[in-house]
């Protein structure tokens, strides 16, 4: 490492991204993305575009982006907020919500860029255990000292909260702030929190168009709270980046937004193919987490999660492993279609020798 980086950087655990190989073809299940084309609404849009404009810096309002998600979302465009991913939107709320030396609270088992951010902001990151069945103890987050930050569903489970549980845990703590990540929640059985914003000044939501948009190969993200809270990440991205997102992707994400139709139905489509592909693997002896999710975190008595994931890789399927205490037994599996399913049940049947 260089001597020139500088120490809180060179001591800092960094995110490590799923795998993305340039060399050859997968079937690609390890980081969640779409199996699925995003709406033809962005193809049109696309044509569209005069590259003249390139020229010019993008809106740093992102004015005609927020309304598509307000009217897409039926709320004022002041209680949303637009950002280059969602993983940028939480680093701007650590920015602005959270101060140095703060405690902020998720689950043990969650997203990795929790504690990641945590790390960066200078917070003291405070990991909670799920349950023994990976559940969520609402109960941990009642009353805390700290922040929290909750992905729901839960990443890489799958599990999902209900919209009463947030409630209740936004009830309890009146005087803090509550970020719910929202990445899967369209593969949910209704489980957004963002009507809740009314009800609740302390909740932020946040979703992303990388998963169920198809959009991971731009960078879109969303945040929804009340107009105190999106001002905040405002400050932030002032403070930081104002031309956070480029023209094209404010147009196509707005083109995305106009075409709710399309993603009800290709959520309803992956939600399909999640279930076949949970029974086949159950039918494989796989126990696999209940999940309201584009992904199924399974495991098998007969196979390691490390070398299931290396034998699948070696068949060209890509899986995502976690060496992590708790759940190095899982290899967690993005839903594909139903052809990718198929494939990788076969790979999995050849790799256990099951005729
Ligand atoms: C994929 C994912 C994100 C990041 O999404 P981007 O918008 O692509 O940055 C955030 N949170 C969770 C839980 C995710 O799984």
């Amino acid at each position: 490492m260089s001597r020139f980086i500088g120490s809180h950087m060179k001591n800092m655990d960094v995110y490590a991204p799923g795998e993305q190989p340039q060399d050859k073809s997968y079937i690609k299940l390890n980081t969640n993305e779409c199996p699925y084309p995003p709406s033809p609404k962005v193809k049109e849009r696309l044509a569209e575009l005069d590259t003249d404009r390139l020229r010019l810096y993008p809106d740093p309002a992102a004015k005609r982006l927020r309304q598509a998600a307000a009217a897409a979302f039926g709320l004022p465009a002041d209680c949303v907020f637009a950002g280059g991913g969602s993983d940028e939107i939480l680093g701007f709320t650590f920015m602005a919500f959270f101060d140095p030396g703060d405690r902020v609270y998720f689950p043990d088992i969650t997203y990795g860029f929790y504690p990641v951010y945590a790390g960066l902001f200078g917070l003291s990151a405070r990991a909670v255990p799920l349950k023994d069945d990976f559940t969520i103890d609402i109960g941990d987050y009642f009353g805390r000292d700290g922040h929290i930050v909750i992905a729901n569903p839960n990443a890489p489970t799958g599990i999902a909260l209900e919209k009463a549980q947030i409630a209740e845990i936004l009830r309890n703590n009146p005087e803090r702030l509550v970020v719910v990540d929202e990445a899967y929640v369209d593969f949910s059985e209704d489980k957004t929190c963002v009507g809740l914003i009314k009800d609740f000044d302390n909740l932020l939501v946040i979703q992303t168009f990388s998963k169920s948009r198809a959009f991971a190969g731009m960078r879109l993200g969303l945040a929804f709270g009340r107009p105190e809270l999106t001002g905040g990440l405002e400050r932030a991205k002032y403070a930081f980046n104002p031309y956070n997102i480029d023209m094209i992707s404010m147009e196509l994400g707005a083109a995305a937004l106009g075409d709710t139709a399309y993603l009800r139905a290709i959520a309803a489509k992956i939600a399909g193919t999640r279930g076949r592909m949970a029974a086949g693997l159950k039918e494989l002896g796989f126990e696999a987490l209940p999940s309201e999710a584009n992904f199924l975190f399974a495991r098998s008595k007969a196979i390691g999660g490390e070398e299931l994931y290396k034998r699948l890789k070696d068949k060209g399927v890509l899986v995502r492993h976690f060496n992590k205490p708790r759940i190095d037994e899982f290899v967690r599996i993005t839903v594909g279609t139903d052809y990718e399913a198929g494939v990788l049940l076969e790979k999995i049947r050849e790799i256990l020798e099951i005729i």
